[in-house]
């Protein structure tokens, strides 16, 4: 795929983060919220379906009966209109709340989420509604380029969790010492999920948190 020219991360002082701590960055979904739950309850509301019998988005998305998948078009069109005006409706992944408030004691936060512009106010208000204060940001296409920008701002150790292997090789190959893990929340794509060597896969949110810990700390 090919990356957006010349991004520009915002300074880590502008997002509240200090550089005297490690920094963490965290996906929401997938990560830290249970979105194809989320997005398939939001398809059900309008008679569709979300069959997950392989890891893909709009590939999963029926007609009661059908056996073809909803137009790829057609499926981008719902996923705009759940980020616009339902992505505050997901639930939080099984312990991932817990978890990164026991990572805020030694660690910055920053939440790093691939998602439309339109979310911006519906996701922030779902992290402080579930009592998460740290901050934003929404970024589209390989999370390298961003994170690298981020992560070239502070001498810290840094880690980074995400669901996607493109994603997570995204970050390393930009940011080598970076401490890459893949989670997957949802239990019924975590048979399905594609794992690799090059990132720990831990699904359990306390085992991650320990393995963060342990990678970032002196
Ligand atoms: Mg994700």
């Amino acid at each position: 795929m090919a990356e957006p020219p010349h991004i520009v991360a915002p300074s880590l002082a502008s997002l509240g983060l200090s550089h005297e701590r490690p920094l963490v960055l965290v996906d929401v979904d997938e990560v830290l919220g249970l979105f194809m739950q989320g997005f398939g309850d939001f398809l059900a509301g309008r008679g569709l379906e979300m069959r997950i019998d392989r890891f893909a988005l709009f590939q999963n998305i029926y007609r009661p009966g059908a056996t073809e998948h909803l137009d790829i078009a057609e499926g981008k069109k719902l996923f705009d209109a759940f980020f616009a005006g339902h992505c505050h409706e997901i639930e939080p992944a099984p312990g991932g709340i817990e978890a990164l408030n026991r990572l805020a004691g030694s660690a910055e936060i920053l939440i790093l989420s691939n998602a439309p512009a339109e979310a911006e106010r519906l996701r922030t208000q779902w992290l402080r509604k579930h009592g998460l204060s740290h901050p934003l940001i929404l970024n589209s296409g390989p999370k390298g380029p961003i994170a690298a920008g981020l992560i070239a701002q502070t001498p810290q150790k840094t880690a980074f969790v995400d669901d996607l292997l493109p994603n997570l090789d995204s970050v390393q190959d930009h940011s080598p010492p970076t401490a890459t893990f893949q989670h997957v929340a949802d239990l019924r794509l975590r048979p399905l999920a594609p794992r690799s060597d090059r990132h720990p896969r831990i699904d359990d949110w306390a085992e991650l948190a320990d393995a963060i810990e342990a990678a970032i700390r002196d």
